[in-house]
Parts: C-alpha cells; structure tokens; sequence
C-alpha cells in the first residue's frame, strides 16, 4: 500500500504559471484553511480556489491518515493515493514514506486534542495539562505535512478545506504555519437540507461500486452545528487569527470578484482568472485534476462545470423544518443578512 519511490510528478494546479507565491518565506507554509460546517459549498470553492496560481488545494486534509494513508482511498486525480504521484512525493519529503504506525498515531491523537468541546483549552492550552504535549505533536505532524505539500508544489499556498473548527484552534498553537482562514457561511436553511439528502461517496465504494453513503443530520441536529461552528469561527478572528467571513451565496454570485479578493487576503497573484466566466445568467469555471485526499464527491469533477447557486432547500424543505432551522439559527442569520434577502 505504501510507496515511496517519487515517480514522475505531473504538473501541480499551482505550477500552471511562473508567477511565484509572493513573501514565501521558506519553511513556514502558508495555509489557506477553509472553515465552516460541511455543505457550505467548501468543496467547490475549494477547487475554483486550487485554479489561483501559486495554490494548491488538498481537499479534507484532516481525513488523510484514516482516508489516504490507511484506507488507500482515490485521489482527486483519480489513482489510488498510494500511486498518485504527488502523494508519494509529499510523503517522501514529509517522513522519508508513508507510515502506517504515524497514521494510527495521528488518528489516535485526534480524538484527544482536536475536538469542539477542547476549544477552550486551545484557546489557553495551559489548561489542557497533560494533553499539551499531545497537542505539539499533532500540530506538528499537521506542519511536517503542509511544508511538504508546499514545497513539493513549488512553493504553493495549501488549501486545506478540512472546515473543522476545532482543526483551526489547534493549527492557530502552531507559529511554523501562516494561517489563513477563510470562514465560510451559507443559509442554514440551505445547509439543512443538504445535511437531509443522501450523498454517495463513491471514492469509498464497494467491489459491486456501491459507494458509503456521507454521513446524514437532522435538521435539529445541523442547526446546532451551524450555531457553534460559526460562533467558533467568529471568535478566532477576535482572538487574532486572520480571518476572512465568505457567504457562499456571494461567491456563487460573484465568483470574479471573490476570487480576486481571497488571492489578495492569501497574498497569491489572481492572474486573469482565464479559468472563469462570470455572467449575470451562469458562470461557470474550467477545473483541473487536483490532489485532494478527502470530500464532497464534486472533488472529481474536472472540465467546465456550473457555478450556481443551489436554492433547492426552498422548495424542498419541508414548513415546519424550514420555520424550525430558521428558529434555532436566527441570531447568526441576521447577522449574516440572510434575513434581509427577500425571494
Ligand atoms: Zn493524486
């Protein structure tokens, strides 16, 4: 399962242009961290962002242990991770090779740092005692792994689009990172309903080629989770962290000039944004193969795909969960503007 001879690597989404990421500073990975709950449209923005040049997106990156490593699950690239290129060379620079035990060990350690309820003791890490020491080593496993990517990448910007809050705490401990987070929002009204739907994950299916379903909330259940996440991504602004507040709605809407902004917020060149066509009617984007470990199945979309913004949850969601999300998450909906927007 793992290899650790180099291959050939292809070309990365970043090194498509010679215009290099600007104030590199060698060693200390920029990272471009796309927080939010899931069904957020993290992933697309993910790719359309991966098109930037002086980027590199890598999908969920905190499922790569247990997805990648130990499962051997595709990459976005369409190969199995322990043959996609990029990975083995990334794992190469990283640890000398993919390691099975590190992956056990890191997947290990999670559950006893990176959790919400730890928020707290991230936010002051004297309070998490003994579990500090447990802490450095997975965020220094985390910068072992974006320094790699980086560098294998020519120098790139990750994107990790891994959403987790708690992720986020723990990553804000590490100063060999530059972190950037891009908080993503979206209806929650619209998040709901996607968290109703049933999506195949067709990179882990079975022999027949059925795939595992993605995991399903109540709409109870995901407004709670709505809540939190976004309050936890609005207090790591407050405590210091660079943060950028995104409605998906907007970047749907107005991809160009979004786009244009997050280039400057992650300080890469936007480039002519050729890859885009905006018009008030549809735009669409031209993605590119990428390697990304883990995520919403449109991770293997390549070719010119859609950007539009999916209104479904209007029709769909049924009165009384629709007024129900609307109850548990006004607060934060007003603040968003989601409120003010008339049909
Ligand atoms: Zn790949």
């Amino acid at each position: 399962m793992v290899s650790t001879s180099a291959g050939n690597l292809p070309p990365a989404p970043s090194e498509r242009t010679a215009e290099p990421a600007a104030e590199h500073v060698p060693g200390r990975p920029r990272v471009l961290y796309l927080g939010g709950l899931g069904r957020s449209g993290t992933t697309v923005l993910e790719r359309v962002l991966g098109e930037l040049p002086g980027t590199c997106s890598v999908g969920e990156l905190v499922h790569l242990w247990q997805r990648g490593v130990l499962d051997d699950e595709t990459c976005g690239c369409g190969e199995p991770f322990s043959r996609c290129p990029f990975w083995t060379e990334v794992g190469r620079r990283a640890f000398g090779g993919w390691d099975p035990g590190l992956a056990v060990r890191t997947e290990a350690l999670r559950p006893r740092v990176d959790r919400t309820r730890f928020i707290p003791g991230l936010i002051a890490p004297r309070l998490l005692g003994r579990h500090r020491a447990e802490l450095r080593e997975y965020v220094g496993t985390f910068l072992r792994l974006y320094r790699a990517i980086s560098e294998a990448a020519g120098g790139a910007v990750v994107i990790d689009s891994s959403k987790h809050s708690s992720l986020a705490y723990c990553l804000r401990t590490e100063p060999g990172i530059d972190l950037r987070v891009v908080h993503v929002v979206r209806d929650s009204r619209g998040v709901a309903y996607s968290w109703t739907k049933e999506v195949r994950r067709p990179e882990a299916g079975d022999a027949a080629g059925n795939g595992a379903l993605m995991t399903r909330y109540s709409p109870s259940r995901s407004s709670v989770l709505w809540v939190g996440h976004n309050l936890f991504f609005g207090l790591l602004g407050r405590l210091g962290t660079r943060t950028r507040l995104l409605r998906y709605e907007d970047f749907v809407a107005e991809p160009r000039a979004v786009l244009t902004e997050l280039a400057e917020f992650a300080d890469v060149p936007a480039g002519d944004l050729a890859f885009l066509t905006q018009s008030s009617e549809r735009s669409s984007v031209l993605l590119s193969p990428s390697h990304t470990v883990a995520g919403n199945p449109m991770r293997f979309r390549t070719g010119p795909t859609a950007l539009r913004r999916d209104d479904a949850w209007r029709a769909q969601l049924p009165k009384g969960r629709r007024v129900l999300v609307t109850l548990l998450t006004a607060p934060l909906l007003a603040r968003y503007g989601y409120l003010r927007r008339s049909r």
